[in-house]
């Protein structure tokens, strides 16, 4: 699950993480109220607007339309308001969130970090997430923090130090002063970012998160540290362990139909081909969507009904899959194990009558427990359903399908 950038760093304060602190506004009259707010409190002008969308990128990112960044200095009140409105209710397009682009629905109104002092701000990069192939966490630090990090993974990979984490030892001492070390940091600064990776590691275990992404993490003209963005990733399946994370999510922020989809308790995942399936078991699901592309068609979806399918499941599966207008053929692949494969075609037939005429074509596929009687029920149903037994014969009928498409 994602979060918000202003969530993310409430649980970095909760840690002892120094942040940007911000407030976070739904109206632009509730941000100029935030910016008075903030600015008496640095005793500064300045404060900067930002989008909270689930995506990065905000920086460089536009509002559709408009020249409006999604993260921009404010120098007056009136600048607040004038941003606001150009970001609240407007769709943000970053190189993260695809051409379609993301609603914005609040906006942080954050304190000004970028000020003079002895030294220039420096902006710098510090990321916590999973190894599996290590099975240990990773902390990556580069001293090229700011927008173009990614360009400098590809190009300059040697400018990121990684140090990896044995999560049945935990962060050692020594591993937070190489980081520090590592990102070139001397005296207070080196002293305090010490202390910035290490309450972030333990923010990151205790929350079960999958990743923490921090960039920039900003030594100030004065030394500080603190963390001026928060990319968090928490681990779904922990999360009954954290019902206050829980209550974070933000359902606006995700695919519609994976949200009715999860309602269910259907694994689904929206993809971007035309040829929709539905399946029980994530490994036959896996299959099933490489026979797809290898009978020329591209997976619209990988659906998940799980072991119990039944005709409430296949209905509900079927919606969700209809619901997708790139969707130009369905292949239903169920293995009768737990299921009787009889039973799978019942349901796949009384859910084709009660969703009524499905305007595209439909092979199911039936292998296992009673698969003969099942077939029996999809030819005799009179409906537009193909039935195939074997696997080979269900790719040579999808292979038909969109040939003709
Ligand atoms: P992202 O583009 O979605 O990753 O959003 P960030 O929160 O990282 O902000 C993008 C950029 O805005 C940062 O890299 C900074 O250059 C700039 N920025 C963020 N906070 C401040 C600030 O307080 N003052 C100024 N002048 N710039 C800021
Ligand atoms: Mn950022």
């Amino acid at each position: 699950m994602n979060i918000h950038e202003y969530q993310g760093k409430e649980i970095l304060k909760r840690y002892g993480v120094r942040i940007q602190e911000g407030i976070v506004a739904e109206s632009p009259d509730k941000a100029v109220e935030a910016a008075k707010q903030i600015m008496a409190q640095t005793n500064s002008k300045f404060v900067v607007v930002k989008s909270q969308i689930h995506a990065g990128g905000r920086g460089k990112g536009k509002v559709q339309g408009s020249e409006q960044r999604g993260v921009a200095l404010a120098k007056s009140v009136e600048d607040v308001r004038q941003i606001s409105e150009n970001l609240i209710g407007k769709v943000l397009v970053t190189h993260q969130t695809g051409p379609e682009g993301k609603k914005v629905n609040k906006v942080l109104v954050a304190q000004d970090v970028f000020y003079p002092g002895e030294s220039e701000p420096k902006e710098m990069y510090l990321g916590i997430l999973l190894d599996r192939s290590k099975a240990c966490n990773v902390i990556m630090a580069s001293t090229e923090g700011g927008m173009d990090i990614e360009e400098v993974a590809e190009k300059t990979p040697e400018k990121i130090v990684k140090e990896w984490i044995d999560p049945a030892v935990g962060l050692q001492a020594f591993q937070a002063r190489k980081i520090a070390f590592g990102l070139g940091l001397q005296g207070e600064a080196f002293k305090e970012m010490v202390k910035f990776v290490t309450s972030l590691y333990k923010a990151y275990v205790d929350t079960d998160a999958s990743m923490f992404e921090i960039n920039p993490v900003l030594k100030t003209s004065d030394n500080k540290i603190l963390a001026v963005d928060a990319k968090v990733n928490l681990d779904d399946n922990a999360l009954y362990r954290h019902p206050d994370l829980a209550n974070l999510r933000d359902i606006t922020e995700e695919d519609p139909l994976e949200v009715e989809a999860s309602s269910n308790d259907l694994n689904y995942v929206k993809l971007d081909g035309n040829v929709g399936c539905m399946v029980n078991g994530a490994g036959l699901a896996m299959a099933t969507m490489d026979i797809i592309k290898l009978s020329g068609g591209e997976p619209a979806n990988f659906l998940d009904v799980g072991g119990g399918a039944n005709a409430k499941t296949v209905e509900a599966g079927f919606r969700i899959i209809l619901k997708d207008p790139n969707v130009k053929a369905i292949l239903i692949n169920i293995f009768g194990g737990i299921v009787r494969c009889d039973r799978v075609a019942t349901g796949v037939v009384e859910a084709y009558k009660a969703i009524g005429d499905i305007p595209v074509p439909i092979i199911v596929r039936l292998q296992g427990t009673n698969a003969a009687e099942g077939a029996k029920i999809i030819d005799e149903s009179g409906l537009k359903v193909q039935s195939a037994v074997e696997l080979k014969e269900a790719a040579e009928k999808v292979r038909a399908v969109v040939a003709n498409l």
